[in-house]
């Protein structure tokens, strides 16, 4: 069932759940699902309404202090569906490196290894109509395709795999329209989560509309799964209790953000450009598209000290090509507007039918790019950034108009990103010497000294750390099951738990995250519903006492 909350209420609605998710993106749809036909009562709140608009975005406006961070308010959506109304849909599994605790990267590595995840990224590759997907050079077989030749330790392919299900509320809706265990309300803004008297339960959550329509549900489990950003907003705004907010007695809420900063740092010349833009530009598989990419290799890594990375080549078309207005065309009406000008890039179109027609053949005949003559062949890099605790998302004075503190942004990047973005590129130019590729040119600010490159560098809509996963409330906020420490049966879910983020993007990970939280939550509550005592932290997040 899907409601608006401003009417259910006013019809009298029953204000319990077992369980309460906050947030209908594509990680808050992925752990509702695995509730239905369940005999839970599921309740996901989501605040924003079925289409995206102004007076709903304007709840993710944010005051930003150090580095420019466009992505907190363009590269969000509040509406049902969430920023799976607007991402990209490449999907990618995290490295075995990623999850390791490496000593030249402070505060690096998961309570658990990548192999404990596996089969949760199989059913979240399910969850995406990606099963089987395979993400290294077995790709180029599968496209009748010899793989680079690298011939150094430096570099290895690597393909992001594309979800033919790109609008994740469209895909989803029907089914959980149709689900009979779980209710959705739309509208409902959680603005503050209260706790029992002790201090040490989850208890309750506070719902407000934008018209001023009021709510508390209780629950036995509440999961946030508002993005990476809101996540933290939440439990920073609930202070009802404690002035800090909630699961923050060790200040780390808020701490530790991080992006997937990323920045052109080379100009490829190529040897043979038709040969590169056959290896390097997306194929297609029916309705799946990869996008071949090339990361650094762990041993240079380990060997160089620095952080992980990848890359891939942006091929640069000339701006009135017809190519280039058919993609513009295909973007805007993916995202269900016109492009900008819309007769112009018509007539662009026609005027280079002959490519265009060409480019139609290579992609729906032979599953290719089209190849075409690029004005200039970049190397673009998206690395992993070392876990800060200086870069941060915290409260300000001002409110926005359901009374929540407004966040300010503080992005920080620090000398490790630097240091690896100067071995990839290093790494990439002489790995394409060897293989005959071309020649790689740095960008010379690359090598100067000072901060200047961190404004060559951008952020991505990838937000992640905010709530970050540890061994201990005294590294992070939740546990290896996303339970807030010291607060039994609140749970988050999503990329602000990613304790290090590597480069992959990071919604197939956080749907992995929401599937193994999922059978946790089945298992927990059908032993409370069996009568079985639960074990309840202390509210410091350590000793047990009986509830
Ligand atoms: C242009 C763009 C391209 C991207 N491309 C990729 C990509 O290719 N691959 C990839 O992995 N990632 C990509 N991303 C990032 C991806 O969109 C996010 O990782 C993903 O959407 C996170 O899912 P989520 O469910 O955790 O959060 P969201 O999708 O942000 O959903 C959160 C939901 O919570 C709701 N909400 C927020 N606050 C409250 C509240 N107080 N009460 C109730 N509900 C609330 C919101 O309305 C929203 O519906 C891209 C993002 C952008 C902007």
């Amino acid at each position: 069932m899907i409601a608006d909350f401003r009417a259910v209420l006013a019809e009298g609605f029953p204000l319990e759940a077992d369980i309460v998710i906050v947030g209908a993106g594509p990680v808050g749809i992925a752990l509702a699902e695995e509730f239905e036909g369940d005999s839970l009562n599921v309740l996901v709140v989501e605040g924003g309404g079925v289409e995206i608009d102004e007076e709903l975005q304007s709840l993710n406006k944010a005051v930003v202090a150090g580095l420019p961070h466009t992505g907190h308010f363009d590269g969000r959506a509040r509406a049902i569906g969430g920023t799976g109304r607007l991402w990209a849909g490449q999907c990618l599994r995290l490295d075995a490196i990623d999850f390791e605790s490496r000593e030249w990267i402070p505060r690096s590595g998961w309570p658990f290894d990548g192999k404990t995840l596996a089969p949760f990224y199989n059913r979240a590759e399910t969850f995406f109509k990606l099963s089987g997907a395979v993400y290294d050079e077995r790709n180029y077989g599968l496209a009748g395709l010899e793989p680079p030749h690298w011939l150094g330790d430096g570099v290895r392919s690597q393909f992001t795999v594309l979800t033919p299900e790109i609008n994740t509320w469209r895909y989803h809706s029907r089914r959980l329209r149709h689900a009979r265990s779980i209710r959705l309300l739309t509208h409902a803004n959680v603005v503050d989560i209260r706790k029992n008297p002790a201090g040490n339960k989850v208890d309750s959550v506070y719902l407000r509309s934008l018209d001023g329509a009021g709510a508390c549900i209780r629950a036995k489990a509440v999961v946030l799964a508002a993005g990476g950003i809101e996540n933290a907003r939440i439990l920073l705004s609930s202070r009802g209790q404690e002035s800090e907010g909630i699961g923050n007695r060790h200040g780390l809420v808020g701490r530790f953000f991080q992006e997937h900063p990323n920045g052109i740092t080379a100009t490829v010349f190529p040897t043979d450009v038709v040969d590169l833009q056959a290896r390097f530009r997306l194929f297609y598989h029916g309705s799946i598209r990869k996008f071949p990419k090339f990361a650094l290799n762990p041993a240079l890594q380990r060997l160089h000290r620095v952080l992980n990375c990848n890359a891939h080549l942006v091929f640069e078309y000339p701006e009135d090509s017809g190519l280039n207005a058919l993609r513009r065309t295909v973007l805007a009406l993916r995202r269900r507007h016109l492009p900008e000008a819309p007769l112009q890039q018509l007539r662009m179109i026609l005027r280079g039918i002959d490519q265009v027609g060409g480019a139609a053949v290579r992609r729906f005949v032979e599953g290719k790019s089209p190849l075409a003559t690029p004005t200039a062949v970049r190397l673009q890099c998206y690395l992993e950034q070392a876990p800060n605790p200086d870069s941060r998302i915290y409260l300000t004075h001002g409110l926005d108009r359901l009374g929540m503190p407004r966040l300010c942004v503080d992005w920080r990047l620090t000398d490790l990103e630097r240091e690896t973005l100067l071995i990839m590129t290093r790494a990439v130019r002489s790995e394409f010497a060897s293989a005959g590729l071309g020649d790689v040119r740095p960008e010379p600010w690359l090598e100067e000294g000072g901060d200047g490159w961190k404004t060559k560098l951008k952020d991505c809509s990838h937000h992640m750390g905010a709530t970050r996963m540890a061994g201990s409330p005294k590294d992070g906020v939740v546990d290896a099951d996303c339970e807030v420490f010291g607060v039994h049966g609140l749970f988050v879910a999503g990329s602000s738990v990613f304790p290090t983020s590597g480069f992959a993007n990071p919604t197939l990970t956080a749907v992995a995250l929401a599937f193994r939280l999922a059978d946790r939550l089945k298992g927990r509550l059908s032993r409370m519903d069996a009568g079985e005592v639960e074990a309840v932290p202390s509210s410091d997040g350590f000793a047990t006492v009986s509830s």
